[in-house]
Formats: structure tokens, sequence, C-alpha cells
């Protein structure tokens, strides 16, 4: 994986550059007028897309920026109900997940006692997942417990969903894992 690495010479540079926008302002020099400027450069010609942040479930809504293809630019919608046009850290961080070149984009597979990552294909790796789950689930199902009571559950597979996981994922997914028998389904979604 690429990784980008910041040279000490090149983080000096950076800072100094930081530090000169900091002295001016604290010079008193406003740069919004500057600042304002070079965002409408930036969304010359580009075409806004509403959209929702991937992130959590408070949903807040964002507008994407896009020209030549590209996404130029991602920021909160002034329209939304929900988040006037503010982003949280994370949310405002969006278009920097999109262009980061350390984004992770294939599926990495280690091995049982490996200690390297392979790139393997998505549907590979999917069936690979439902082997695993229909043999744990096969092997550990339980009908009765021990004192006679039906049972009819797997005590040793949990399923943990993510905040961006919406009602209609939702109902499926506890449809299928408690289908299977599986009892301890969390989410890590606390809002
Ligand atoms: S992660 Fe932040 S910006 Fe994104 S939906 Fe949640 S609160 Fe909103």
């Amino acid at each position: 994986m690429d990784r980008v690495v910041l040279s000490r010479r090149g983080f000096l540079r950076l800072s100094a550059g930081g530090a000169a926008l900091g002295g001016l302002a604290a010079l008193g020099v406003d740069l919004r007028p500057a600042i304002v400027r070079a965002q409408a450069l930036r969304l010359q010609n580009a075409k806004p897309y509403p959209s929702v942040c991937p992130y959590c479930a408070v949903g807040c809504d964002t507008v994407v920026w896009s020209a030549n293809d590209q996404i130029v630019n991602v920021e909160g919608d002034l329209r939304s109900p929900i988040n006037h046009g503010n982003l949280c850290p994370k949310g405002a961080a969006i278009y920097q997940l999109h262009v980061n070149p350390n984004r992770v984009t294939d599926v990495l597979y280690r091995a049982p006692g490996g200690d390297s990552w392979q790139k393997i294909d998505l549907d590979k790796a999917l069936d690979m997942v439902a082997d695993r789950v229909k043999k744990t689930r096969d092997a550990t199902f339980v009908e009765k417990s021990d004192d006679g009571k039906t049972q009819m559950s797997s005590l040793e597979i949990f399923s943990l969903g993510g905040a961006t996981i919406d009602n209609e994922w939702n109902h499926l997914q506890q449809k299928l894992l408690r289908g299977l028998g599986i009892v301890a389904i969390e989410n890590q979604a606390r809002i």
C-alpha cells in the first residue's frame, strides 16, 4: 500500500506556511475574502449534487461538488433541516477520505496465523464469510438446552452493526441472523 511520507524538511516548510498565514491574521489582515475567492475558483464549473454523510445515523446532508468527473469539494448542505450546513469533524473530512492516497480500496485477507495481508476478490471474501457462518452455525446450533427446554439458537456468533446501516438493512440483517438462530446482535451506534 502506498503511503504519503512527509519529510522533516517538508513538514517544516508546511509549518512555516501555516505560521505565515497565522501571522498575517494576527497582524489584523482579514483573510476571509481570499479564502472565499479560493473556494469560488475551486467550485468554478463544478456541479453540486445533494448527498448524505456516510458516517453516522444522524444523517447530515451534504453537497458534493463535481467537475470533470472528479469530486472537488464536499460541504454541509445549508438547506438541511438536520444539520443546517454544519458537519462534525468527521463529516467535514469526507473529501479528504475521498482523495486520501492511503485509503484502502481492496479487500485484504490475513490467514489465521499469517503475518501478511493479501488482496482477494470481494466475491471470494463474501463466499469465505458465508462458509464460516454456515460452518460455525451448524456446529454450534442447540435445539434443546441441558434441562430439555427448547433453545433453537447458536451462542457462538456475534453480529455488530454500524451506524450507517439504515432501517431496511437493519430489518434484513435481523431477519437473516434471527433466522439462523443467532441472538447476540448489537450495534455500535449510541445516538
Ligand atoms: S458523522 Fe458527523 S457529519 Fe456525519 S452524519 Fe454523523 S454527525 Fe453528521
